[in-house]
Parts: structure tokens; C-alpha cells; sequence
């Protein structure tokens, strides 16, 4: 059964909750329950967990997800730690937790799920019959996404990345969902013919924008690890939403340096001509000029630098590839541009 819509004219305390398993839950309580997908082949269930807490009074309904990339753990461990720490009692609105979307992509600790390799962050918003990865998006975009009012997408990138959360241009609530999260580094992401060309319309946020509903993607440092104090800041970015949202008391806490935004997207990429190994000569943060040496790459045959690569255009690194070795095509510098030209 799904609700709200039939709900919506009650009194909030006279509302119940229905997303996937977690049934009849009412204002002041929490449950947590499961989205079902199908099951594995051995007959085990195919399920998504869904923590849900319906605040003592009537607020928004945050969605917050983890883990579409198997790998990204960071989520999980701050959705953990924000869903201990709440007491519906004391707060405003629903909040929909899914510390993992991706379970079988968590299970063998990899980006894509094992079933159909796909990239379980194209394929929103899922399909009634289609692949693994359509099949799991659609039954969380219907048995939960859909009832929230604004959603938080938490992903990671690499260890050598600065932390930032992505929203889409011209959405000004899903902007200042970025800024309240509170990490110094804004990506604005336009998506024009060559970020559908890489089928970035079927990113949960760019699906979610596209209806009106704001959303963000922060991106929280590394994958496979757990990394402290990128966790840290992402239960206080979760927090501050919900702050910002009206959905608990308390003051928004700021990030420690002032807030700069990146225009482009993670497909900003400087990449290797010829392969090697790859040596940084620049990092996260830093502004470089169009012609600028970003680094180089060497032959392990003769330790001679085969390619030198230089900045294609005035920009701010965002981050670096945090892996030595590089084949042709594979991606070196994420290069993003400081205005909107
Ligand atoms: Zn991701």
C-alpha cells in the first residue's frame, strides 16, 4: 500500500507510513523494514534495508541514500551514525534512510552490480522488467523515493579528491541544499549533450531535479575504506539539511573555510595519451593556468617520461586519479572551471 497522497489531508498525528516492509508507522516512532527486489539464485532475498523515522510533527520527508555504488562506504557508516542519533519524538517530517541501494555491488565491495555490470547510478529512475540494476531502482524509486520531498544521494570518489557536493544548474533549492551540507568545494553540473551522452539524465539527482524535487550528491572523499573525518563531515551535512529543512532544531554549522563553486562535472577529466605510470605534480585545491605542467607520465621500460601533461585550460583541481598506473584513455586530473563560461 503505498500512501502519502491519501494521507496528506489528516491530521499529521493520524498519518500512518508505508515504505517498503516498515508498515503503519506513525508520528513519534521509527521502524526499519525492507525494499524487495526479487531474490539471488539460490532463493536468498534480493532487499534494500529502509530505516524510516516519522517525527513527532508534521515536516518534510527527506530521502537520504548510500552505497548505489557498492563500493562508497563512508554513507553507510554516516547513515548509521545519523539514524542512531535521532529521536523522532524530537523531530519534524520523515526521514527515509537506505544505508545501501546496491546490495550486491556491496557484496563483492565494487561500483557496479555483479548481475547485469551495470552502473545502478544511470539507470533511474529503474524500469518495471529490465536489467538487476533497473529492477532495484524501481522498486526503491516507488516504494520510497517517490514520497520524499528532497533527497540526499551520498556517494564517494577517490582518496585524492577534494570532498563536494554536486548539484544541477539553475536549481536554486537543490543549491542551497549544497551549501547548507557544508563542505567548502560547490560542483555545479550542467547536463548538456555530452554528459547525456554518458547518460548522466539516469543519476538519481539529475532524474529528481528534472522533477522538481531537490537533490544533491555529495562526494565524501575515498572508497572501499573508511575515512573518519569524512565521515564526521557527512553526519554534520545530513544534520544541517535537516536543520535547514525545519526538521530539527539548532544552528547550521558552517564549513571552516569559506564555500567556492566549481562549474562543469566529474567528466572534466584530463586523461593519459599514452600509458604508464603516473606522477602528480599538482593536487586538490590548487588553481592552475591553461599550458600549466600538471604532471607526467614515465615507461617502466626505461623509466623515460613518455607524455608531460599540461592544464588544457585555466581551472581548479578537484582531484587527481589516485592510481599509478594508467592505461591509454584512463583519467588523470579532474580539471573544473572557476566561472560558468
Ligand atoms: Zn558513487
Amino acid at each position: 500500500m503505498q500512501q502519502t497522497e491519501n494521507q496528506s489531508s489528516l491530521p499529521w498525528q493520524e498519518r500512518s507510513w508505508n515504505i517498503g516492509t516498515a508498515t503503519n508507522v506513525r508520528s513519534g516512532k521509527r521502524a526499519v523494514g525492507l525494499i524487495e527486489h526479487g531474490t539471488y539464485a539460490d532463493g536468498t532475498p534480493l532487499q534494500s534495508p529502509v530505516h524510516v523515522l516519522v517525527g513527532a510533527q508534521e515536516g518534510p520527508v527527506l530521502y537520504v541514500q548510500a552505497a548505489v555504488h557498492g563500493n562508497e562506504v563512508n554513507g553507510v557508516e554516516v547513515l548509521r551514525r545519523v539514524a542512531s542519533s535521532l529521536d523522532p519524538e524530537l523531530m519534524r517530517g520523515v526521514l527515509i534512510v537506505v544505508p545501501v541501494a546496491n546490495g550486491p555491488a556491496l557484496l563483492m565491495r565494487q561500483r557496479h552490480n555483479p548481475f547485469d555490470k551495470e552502473d545502478m547510478n544511470r539507470v533511474w529512475p529503474g524500469k518495471l522488467g529490465g536489467m538487476a540494476s533497473q529492477q532495484m531502482a524501481y522498486s526503491l524509486y516507488q516504494q520510497a523515493i517517490h514520497q520524499a520531498q528532497y533527497v540526499v544521494d551520498l556517494h564517494t570518489a577517490n582518496s585524492n579528491t577534494l570532498l563536494h557536493v554536486v548539484y544541477g544548474r539553475g536549481d536554486e533549492a537543490s543549491r542551497k541544499l549544497a551549501e547548507v551540507f557544508g563542505l567548502e568545494v560547490l560542483l555545479e553540473e550542467n547536463v548538456d549533450d555530452d554528459l547525456k551522452q554518458s547518460r548522466f539524465l539516469g543519476k538519481l539527482r539529475n532524474t529528481l531535479t528534472a522533477q522538481g524535487v531537490p537533490a544533491i550528491t555529495p562526494e565524501l572523499g575515498g572508497s572501499d575504506h573508511f575515512e573518519e573525518d569524512h565521515i564526521v563531515l557527512g553526519v554534520r551535512g545530513v544534520l544541517n539539511v535537516m536543520k535547514h529543512l525545519g526538521m530539527l532544531q539548532g544552528a547550521i554549522e558552517p564549513p571552516d573555510r569559506p564555500q567556492i563553486t566549481l562549474y562543469g562535472s566529474h567528466l572534466d577529466r584530463v586523461r593519459a595519451s599514452l600509458g604508464g605510470i603516473w606522477v602528480a605534480q599538482v593536487k586538490g585545491g590548487d588553481q592552475v593556468k591553461q599550458g600549466q605542467l600538471l604532471g607526467h607520465v614515465y615507461a617502466i621500460r626505461t623509466f623515460e617520461t613518455v607524455e608531460q601533461i599540461f592544464a588544457p585550460y585555466d581551472g581548479y583541481i578537484l582531484g587527481t586519479s589516485d592510481l599509478p598506473i594508467v592505461n591509454t584513455g584512463d583519467n588523470l586530473v579532474n580539471l573544473c572551471r572557476l566561472d560558468d563560461n
